[in-house]
C-alpha cells in the first residue's frame, strides 16, 4: 500500500498530487492547501469553498488559479452543494460551470461526482472530512467522494465504486484510489453515538477506534475507508494513503475541529486528459 501524496509547486501553486495518478498519464489532478491564494483571514489565503464566509471574489480567484494549473477554464469545473449524506451522480458537459462561481447553482444533495468526459474538471471541498479520488485508466472513468464520518460510514467509497462499475463498465481490480489528507487518529476524538454507528459499519471495528476518555474513542477515518475500499474489490496496492492530519499541519492545511469551525476550505479537483 502506497503511502504519500507529493508536494508539488507548479505555477506558483501549491497543491499536493498522487503519484500513482500521475503515472498513469490519464488525468490532471490536485488537492490544494492552505497557501499561495488571495483570501484573507481566516481564510487565508487559498480559500475553495463559498460557504464560508468568505468574500465571493476571492474564492473565483483561488479556483481560476488552480483551472489554469489544470489546463481549462472554471466553465468546465462542476462542484455538488455536499450534504454529508451518500448520493453519487455522473455528470458530463451539460454540468459544467454548475457550482463554479457561486454555490446557487452547485449540484444539490450530492457528495460524489463521476465523469467519464475528458476535460471536465471534478471538485470537491474539504476542512477534515476524508477525500477520496478514484481513477480507472483502462475505462477512463474518474470519481471524487467527500468522505466525512457519516459519508465513510455510509460506505460512499464503496458506493461510488459500485456506480463505476455498473453505470461505466470500470472493474474494480483496476480502480486505483487515493485517500487524501484528512484528520487522523491522533486528533479525531469522537463519542458513543459515532463510534455505535462505525462498529455497524464495519463489525469488530477496533482497528478503526482506539479508546480514549471515558465514552470517547480516536477514530481512525482513513483506515476506515481504506478496509471499506477493500471489501468493496480495490487492491491493497491500488489505494494510496495521503499521510497527513489536517489538524496536525496547519501550518499546510485548514482545519474545522482545530480552528473551532472559522476557516477555508481545501479542494480536490480531477479532470481525464485530452478534453
Ligand atoms: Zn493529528
Amino acid at each position: 500500500m502506497p503511502v504519500g501524496f507529493a508536494l508539488t509547486e507548479d505555477g506558483n501553486l501549491i497543491t499536493l498530487t498522487i503519484p500513482s495518478f500521475t503515472a498513469t498519464g490519464a488525468v490532471v489532478h490536485a488537492f490544494t492547501t492552505r497557501h499561495t491564494g488571495v483570501s484573507q483571514a481566516p481564510f487565508d489565503s487559498m480559500n475553495m469553498d463559498f460557504k464560508v464566509g468568505d468574500d465571493p471574489q476571492n474564492v473565483i480567484n483561488n479556483r481560476e488559479r488552480v483551472c489554469v494549473m489544470l489546463g481549462a477554464g472554471l466553465d468546465r469545473l462542476v462542484a455538488a452543494d455536499q450534504i454529508h449524506d451518500d448520493r453519487v451522480l455522473t455528470v458530463d458537459f451539460q454540468h459544467a460551470g454548475r457550482g463554479a462561481r457561486s454555490n446557487g447553482d452547485a449540484l444539490p444533495g450530492v457528495d460524489a461526482l463521476v465523469t467519464a468526459e475528458p476535460g471536465l474538471i471534478l471538485s470537491s471541498y474539504y476542512a477534515d472530512c476524508v477525500p477520496l479520488f478514484f481513477l480507472d485508466p483502462f475505462s477512463r472513468v474518474v470519481a471524487l467522494a467527500h468522505a466525512g464520518w457519516k459519508g465513510s460510514v455510509l460506505r460512499i467509497g464503496e458506493k461510488t465504486i459500485r456506480h463505476m462499475v455498473e453505470r461505466h463498465g470500470c472493474r474494480a481490480a483496476n480502480i486505483l484510489v487515493a485517500v487524501g489528507p484528512s484528520i487522523g487518529p491522533c486528533c479525531y476524538e469522537v463519542d458513543e453515538k459515532v463510534v455505535a454507528q462505525v462498529e455497524k459499519c464495519l463489525p469488530g471495528a477496533s482497528h478503526c477506534a482506539a479508546p480514549g476518555r471515558p465514552g470517547h474513542w480516536w477514530l481512525d477515518l482513513p483506515e476506515l475507508n481504506r478496509r471499506v475500499l477493500l471489501q468493496a474489490g480495490i487492491k491493497a496496492a491500488n489505494i494510496t494513503l495521503s499521510g497527513y492530519c489536517t489538524a496536525c499541519r496547519e501550518d499546510l492545511f485548514f482545519s474545522h475541529r482545530k480552528q473551532s469551525g472559522r476557516t477555508g476550505r481545501m479542494a480536490s479537483f480531477i479532470m481525464l486528459s485530452g478534453g
